[in-house]
């Protein structure tokens, strides 16, 4: 991979921090209050689980981070730009630039080859065909899926075709590698794949928040944050990889 992590200073700004962040979804019956006061720092280099019951708002919280919702109150910046001011188009350069994004279900192309499939957001971002492509190569040599570069993705295994999301993800370096539940749809290998990956990739300096429902797939990061009704626990209630790990022997 080209990315250098030499700009990692202490007088950089972090990855992420998100401050007094609410978000309430107008429903027929009643609002859903999703998310009722996130503050979250998220430092260069760390790799961060976030874990909680289902519809506890973790994934509204990775959708504001990555603007692709907008929110209520509070404040979000990522790499010291502003993801809560400002309008839908600036968050969504915001977003090319620092944010990749994976999630559950892939969410690839299918009617673009695997190659093409990783190219395009740097050829959206701006860049030419030719390098484009050329980063692409090297992310999927680097994720071990270079000898699929021409295939369609339909032909690669479920965590193939993960570890294929994973490479568009990074395609434009960013900043913080957000993965929804990626290991939700895999079996037992291909989670596996997608762990090995991410924890291969934290080990390069990428920052990465990812939200899983299995103490498992959290051991993989340095950090484990739990969330419960649109809130993240407050220091003395997280839980350290220790207690995970003690949880798993019991
Ligand atoms: P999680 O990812 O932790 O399972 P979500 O962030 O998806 O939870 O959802 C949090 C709450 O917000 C849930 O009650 C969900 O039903 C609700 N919600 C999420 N998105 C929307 C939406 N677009 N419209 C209405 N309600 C939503
Ligand atoms: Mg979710």
């Amino acid at each position: 991979m080209t990315t250098t992590h030499s700009d990692v200073t202490s007088d950089l700004q972090p990855a992420l921090v998100v401050q007094g962040v609410r978000k309430t979804f107008e429903a027929e019956l009643a609002p859903v209050r999703a998310l009722r006061g996130v503050d979250l720092t998220v430092e260069r280099g760390s790799f961060i689980a976030l874990m909680g019951p289902s519809g506890c708002g973790k994934s509204t919280l990775l959708n504001l981070i990555a603007g692709l919702e907008e929110v209520d109150e509070g404040t979000i910046n990522v790499a010291g730009e502003s993801m809560s001011d400002g309008t839908e188009d600036t968050h969504a350069l915001i977003r090319r630039k620092h944010i990749g994004i994976v999630f559950q279900f892939f969410n690839l192309l299918e009617g673009m080859s695997v190659l093409e499939n990783v190219a395009l957001p740097a050829i959206i971002a701006g860049k030419n065909r030719k390098s484009a492509e050329s980063r692409a190569r090297d992310l999927l040599d680097l994720l071990g899926i270079a000898d699929k570069a021409s295939e369609m993705p339909g032909v690669l295994s479920g965590g193939q075709r993960q570890r294929l999301a994973i490479a568009r993800a990074l395609a434009n370096e960013p900043t913080l590698l957000l993965a929804d539940e990626p290991t939700g749809a895999l079996d037992s290998v291909g989670g596996q794949e997608v762990i090995e990956l991410l924890s291969r990739l934290h080990a390069q300096g990428q920052t990465i928040i990812l939200v899983t429902h299995d103490a498992s797939v959290a051991k993989a990061a340095d950090t484990v944050l739990r969330m419960r009704d649109g809130r993240i626990l407050g220091d003395s209630d997280v839980v350290t990889n220790e207690t995970v790990t003690a949880i798993g022997t019991l």
